[in-house]
């Protein structure tokens, strides 16, 4: 971890956090060896922000050239993990991933189908441990009749006009969160905020849409970047080396216009002086890919798609720094509970990141598994830069790929054939077997409940997932 400011120059927190004062000792005095001093765990709120679609490299603060000024201050405030991956690349899979801490091969939701009941989420442990919990979403999979079975105290879904679902922009869905802030009780809360910005199509308010479209004259229209149409665009012609960048530009646009409204709830909760005694967590469900491999979207497993950024911002915005170990989004759950002071419950799948935030090197090892899955398509990674990719059929793995993402960060060149990277993929599948059998009944204990309701067709169709199924607790 790269210290990147010095620690002496935060705010003082209302209440210093045990795992953070660690870590003030750990600087002061250049060893790990020294206890925390006992103190009562600290009863934080949690905000966590979820943008949908957001990939972490159009952003600033992952070295994107175009500023995203309230991401960055979060960083800047508190700790950026430079490589995070998520569990899935569409949207519902990976958001109950990073409400569980559960792989998709556990809970069982491949596809963009309604959420099934999990045994427990991070609302239903914060909600029993006393924090009054909340969710605002931007509608889409995380619709309100979707989400209602993931515990949380109050759930909101934005509804737009009708015939126009797809403006669900965090400037949207805010105004709900900032009103229950303002009419919940004492106890300390749990919010999250979900909204679908850079998600197709890529249309932003004008004052950002503007500078970025201003210079294309068709005959593209954006809007109808979007649903079962939009994949064809690539096929046709239609998309060339402009549209290619204005797709870019705009998608950068939407990004932008969150990071203004993340920016403006920031100073919202500042003026409550919430943000003195809340963890702030911001990541994102999936990325999305924006011309290149020939698509557009999301929902397999390109870079592009399952690098999401995670920052977390501790009360008082002591500075911790850059992060390069190996994350991933079921590592949440164990570390907002750790941070916390909670027990976090059996068979949670992620690793606590707290040990990361206090310095200890080692703590998460460099090549550990990572397992990405959408639907039947399965990537895995194991540290050494390579990831194999690969489909399953009746669960077993076949048309198998391996990338070597230190040389070929672009993945054009599939070295599954080659006898080293043949060696590579083995060896990946192998540890992938491996995990699978020690998981199984674990996986089977976690989804033997009951699926709910069926999803809104014509909803879900609009946002470009026509024709999804589910993974039906199968692999
Ligand atoms: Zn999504």
């Amino acid at each position: 971890m790269r210290p990147r400011d010095d620690p002496s120059r935060a705010d003082t927190p209302r209440r210093a956090p045990a795992a953070l004062a660690a870590a003030a000792v750990l600087c002061v005095a250049g060893a790990c060896a020294r206890e925390a001093p006992a103190e009562p765990p600290p009863r934080w709120n949690v905000l966590l922000v979820s943008l949908d679609t957001c990939r972490a490299d159009r952003l600033s603060c992952y070295g994107h050239p175009r500023a995203t000024p309230a991401v960055d201050r979060l960083a800047r405030e508190g700790v950026l993990f430079r490589d995070c991956v998520a569990q899935s690349t569409i949207t519902a899979p990976s958001h109950l991933s990073i409400l569980t801490g559960q792989h998709v091969a556990r809970h069982g939701l491949g596809r963009n189908l309604p959420f099934p009941r999990p045994p427990y989420t991070l609302a239903t442990v914060l909600g029993e441990a006393g924090w009054e919990t909340a969710a605002f979403t931007g509608h889409g999979p995380l619709q309100a009749s979707s989400i209602d079975v993931l515990g949380f105290g109050t759930v909101e879904s934005w509804v737009g006009p009708p015939r126009a679902p797809l403006s669900r922009d965090l400037d949207e869905v805010l105004p709900g969160a900032v009103r229950w802030l303002d009419e919940r009780g004492d106890a300390p809360f749990f919010l999250f905020v979900h909204a679908f910005d850079p998600h197709c199509p890529y249309w932003p308010d004008e004052r950002f849409r503007e500078p970025a479209a201003a210079w294309y004259e068709g005959p593209l229209d954006p809007r109808a970047m979007c649903g079962p149409d939009f994949a064809p665009l690539l096929a046709d012609g239609t998309f060339g080396p402009d549209e290619k960048r204005l797709v870019s530009d705009l998608y950068d646009a939407e990004v932008a216009a969150a990071d203004a409204a993340l920016g403006r709830f920031l100073v919202e909760l500042d003026r409550r002086s919430l943000l003195a005694d809340t963890l702030v967590v911001f990541t994102s469900d999936h990325g999305e890919v924006l011309g290149d491999h020939g698509r557009l979207g999301h929902g397999r497993m390109y870079e592009e798609e399952l690098r999401v950024p995670l920052v977390l911002r501790f009360p008082g915005g002591r500075p911790v720094g850059v992060v390069e170990a190996p994350v991933q989004h079921v590592d949440l759950v164990p570390t907002v509970l750790s941070a916390l002071g909670l027990a976090v419950p059996d068979g949670v799948q992620g690793v606590d990141l707290m040990p990361l935030v206090r310095g200890e090197a080692g703590a998460v090892p460099a090549d550990r598994l990572r397992v990405s899955r959408t639907a039947d398509l399965v990537g895995v990674r194991g540290g050494g830069g390579e990831k194999a990719v690969f489909e399953l059929v009746d669960g077993e793995p076949t048309a198998g790929r391996l990338f070597d993402l230190a040389r070929d960060p672009g993945e054009l060149d599939d070295l599954s054939a080659t006898p080293a990277g043949r060696g590579a993929y083995d060896r990946l599948l192998a540890r992938w077997r491996d995990w699978k059998a020690a998981t199984a009944e674990a996986d089977a204990r976690w989804r033997g409940r009951p699926r709910d309701a069926a999803p809104d067709a014509e909803m879900l169709q609009a946002l470009g997932y026509a024709g999804d199924g589910g993974v039906d607790g199968e692999d």
